[in-house]
């Protein structure tokens, strides 16, 4: 058989670039194809799809693709993978591999993006290790010459993690896992009501073999009573234990009981820990009407949750960025997610720590299987813990150290507020300390004290609580008034009731608010207390961190709402949405909002709208339907924040468009308003409400003893908890508002996120989108 024909390289530093989904599929792998398909071919690249994961591979001819531009329209809303995975026999064979090469050299293709898990990762690293190995026995056999491989000599691999476990080390999330765990929530929350109404008790089974992330975060974001893990089985006694968790928790008046077990969950000794097991013991030894949900596959499906769009786009991107930066000696790479931070990190050793979680398991060393798991999953795991279990005397601090702490909300409701108070409450109660409401924020404090002195001021009770992990609004009442209405009044308050530490959850006004009672210090000593912020709004713009709760929650809900516009414009094709964001005069929510929806543009306050920006989009819409001819027909989205322009408002603009599309297409404004808020939390602004909530309790308690001049001294006695890279850490106020905070835009000096503005203009491929660096 003659040698096939194999093209040239590109060239330069140009490259044919393959890009499959292989192993299970998981909500988001096709953002990460149409991020890396695009970003391929905006660096000049020629892009892949290579179809049913290696099989494709294996099998060349038709299953191996170039892709252009259009292609992977649309890709960014639909679940699963459009480019198919399957689990290839033949490509586990050097033979299968072997075929592999020769599909790869004839399409001139010498670099892969790979979306999958450990095995497909693992996969893909040997391929590359094979890869001199394979060329040269494609030319002994004579099934290529040694010109055609010559220029294919280096492999380049980089990795991306598609899986809903969330179970590759070295990264903190992996591409589905939180769509995953958006999907068990609404599952739990919707047996919550049932299990209150007929005060039943549930055990619910969710995925992970060797990785207890999504039933730890599911416990955590729905206040369940017991968890299962595989990392960290129960107790020896544990029937007895979570027996007595739980008769704890009904003597203390809660109505329902969830009990979640991971697929691989066991005891001690290895022996499974089966729902079935559980829920005989909740009715031989509880007494409790019991029922079993195994949620299965229901799992893997639906559409991407906001965060997973934003990821495996930001990773496509980052992927590319990767395969052209390669060296020979470079090793492959798999990006990963720390915090708030994409980086890379080496393939191998990220897959050969996480085959040593399931080593560690098998060898029943689980303080070594917890050690491998990140950071963030051992702090999620204590906040669950002492956020759970009834009664923990070791956990109890002396007298002496025990605090009350008043909590407020300020500001607008935000996602996530009632599960960081909840959160806030059951640390108190567990350390001792009195958790103390301050209902209604500022004014609350101030109408009550010069009115009747009931109920703005109370102690909270674990009871009360107990059910805030998933509610949406605020419980305790939030208000936009600031202490500087009456500063001398929330003083007498604070000193009133022994307000010795203060929780303030909320936006841009709670940060001004704690600014407020810090310079109030110099007055009032009551104000010489610690005081913390948790930043919650859907703007994102408290200075002092890169995450708000509430925003994702906030996201979430703009993506629903786009994508029904997008939909419903697909029996006319030819519509173009114009939707206002809020946001105030941060375009944070509106850009990322872009980012994962796929926005045509992004109209922000920090670049304002002028009318060569309109013109120039315009024409890129034109251009866009010329070309879009049959490849999708959803409509197009363009998102405008609330405060971009005092001129062209959403409805100026959709008209402008619509008599620009001369009929060939039309345009529609819409204001998604309060919607936004959404209803109920997301699963991530629920967990990070806990996580962030133990954290500024803990050092709170950190100044318990303290005296009020050693308070007043220390700058960490009033700070704002954030994310800032790949670090949660605490920034002292006096510092934020002095060096970082832009008083009259009301958002941070720097925003993170500007860069990623690009990155929208770059993949909706509007014109004059300047070069990522
Ligand atoms: P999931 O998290 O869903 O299990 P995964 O990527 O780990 O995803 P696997 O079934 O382990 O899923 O691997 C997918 C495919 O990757 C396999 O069918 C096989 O083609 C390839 N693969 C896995 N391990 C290897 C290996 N050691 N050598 C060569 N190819 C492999």
């Amino acid at each position: 058989m003659a040698n096939p024909q194999t093209p040239e390289p590109l060239p330069g530093k140009k490259r044919r670039i393959g890009v499959m989904t292989s192993g299970g599929d998981s909500p988001g792998m096709n953002g990460a194809v149409r991020a890396v398909v695009r970003m391929a071919i905006h660096k000049g690249c020629e892009a892949y799809c290579i179809y049913e994961g290696y099989d494709g591979l294996v099998k060349g001819g038709d299953m191996i693709k170039a892709v252009g531009w259009e292609d992977v329209r649309g890709f960014l809303s639909e679940g699963g993978t459009l480019i198919g995975t399957a689990r290839c026999m033949e490509f586990m064979q050097r033979n299968g591999r072997l075929k592999a090469a020769k599909n790869m050299i004839t399409k001139g293709m010498d670099a892969l993006v790979i979306c999958g898990g450990d095995g497909s990762l693992t996969g893909a690293d040997k391929f590359r290790a094979e890869w001199p190995g394979l060329l040269q026995e494609l030319v002994d056999t004579k099934q290529l010459t040694q010109e055609q491989i010559t220029p294919f000599k280096h492999l380049n691999i980089v990795g991306l993690v598609g899986s809903i476990d969330n179970d590759l080390s070295m990264t903190d999330a992996t591409i589905g896992c939180y769509s995953s765990l958006a999907r068990i929530c609404e599952a739990v929350d919707s047996v919550d009501t049932t299990a209150t109404s007929h005060q039943r008790a549930f055990v619910i089974e969710v995925m992970g073999r060797h990785c207890g992330w999504l039933a730890l975060m599911a416990g955590v974001s729905t206040g369940a009573d017991f968890i299962f893990i595989p990392e960290s089985p129960p107790s020896e006694n544990w029937q007895d234990e979570m027996c007595s968790v739980i008769k704890k928790h009904r003597a203390m008046g809660k109505r329902k009981t969830i009990v979640i077990v991971a697929e691989g969950a066991h005891d001690q000794d290895l022996n499974p820990i089966k729902p079935s097991q559980v829920k005989d013991l909740l009715i031989k030894k509880a007494g409790l009407d019991t029922r079993v949900t195994t949620l299965g596959h229901v799992q893997r499906g639906g559409t991407p949750a906001a965060y997973d769009r934003m990821l495996a786009t930001l990773q496509g991107v980052e992927a590319i960025k990767a395969v052209l930066d390669a060296t020979p000696e470079t090793p492959s790479p798999v990006i990963c997610m720390i915090e708030n931070k994409i980086v890379r990190r080496p393939l191998l050793e990220a897959v050969a720590q996480t085959k040593e979680v399931a080593k560690a398991i098998e060898n029943k060393d689980f303080a070594r299987a917890m050690e491998l798991r990140d950071a963030e999953f051992h702090e999620y795991y204590r906040a669950y813990q002492i956020t759970t279990a009834a009664e923990q005397p070791e956990l109890m601090l002396p007298e002496d150290k025990r605090m009350r702490i008043g909590i407020i909300h300020v500001g607008a409701p935000a996602g996530g507020m009632n599960a960081a108070t909840r959160a806030a409450v059951a640390y108190c109660l567990a350390r001792g300390h009195q958790p103390v409401a301050l209902h209604n924020g500022f004014p609350g404090l101030i109408r009550h004290h010069s009115d009747k002195p009931l109920g703005a001021v109370r102690d909270i009770s674990w009871l009360e609580a107990e059910s805030w992990a998933s509610k949406g609004g605020s419980e305790i009442g939030t208000n936009r008034g600031l202490p500087s209405e009456d500063l001398e009044t929330v003083a007498n308050v604070f000193a009133q009731y022994n307000i010795q530490g203060l929780f303030v959850v909320g936006g841009f006004e709670a940060f001004t608010a704690v600014s407020e009672l810090r310079r109030g210090r110099e007055h009032y000593k009551a104000f010489k207390i610690p005081m913390v912020i948790l930043p919650a709004t859907i703007s994102n713009n408290v200075p002092g961190t890169e995450y708000s709760i509430g925003s994702d929650t906030c996201l979430n809900a703009l993506i629903t709402y786009t994508d029904a516009c997008r939909q419903s414009a697909s029996a006319s094709r030819r519509r173009v949405f114009v939707i206002e964001t809020q946001g105030g005069e941060s375009g944070y929510i509106a850009t990322i909002a872009g980012l994962s929806v796929g926005a045509l543009a992004v109209y922000t306050p920090e670049d304002g709208i002028n009318l060569k920006m309109l013109d120039r989009d315009i024409d890129h819409l034109r251009d866009v339907f010329f070309k879009d001819k049959g490849h999708n027909r959803a409509g197009k989205i363009i998102l405008v924040n609330e405060k971009a322009s005092k001129t062209y408002s959403v409805q100026i603009i959709a008209d402008m468009i619509a008599e620009a599309g001369k009929g060939k297409f039309e345009s529609r404004h819409g204001v998604p308003g309060h919607f936004q808020q959404g209803t109920t939390p997301s699963p991530m602004d629920r967990v990070r409400a806990v996580r962030f909530a133990v954290k500024s309790l803990q050092h709170l308690e950190s100044f318990a003893g303290k005296s009020k001049k050693e308070i007043d001294d220390d700058e960490m006695s009033a700070t704002v908890i954030g994310m800032r890279g790949a670090k949660v850490l605490f920034s002292p106020m006096e510092k934020v508002e002095k060096k970082e905070t832009d008083w009259k835009r009301r958002r941070p000096i720097d925003e993170f996120w500007m860069e990623l503005k690009v990155i929208v203009d770059m993949l909706s491929g509007r014109p004059k989108a300047t070069e990522t660096k």
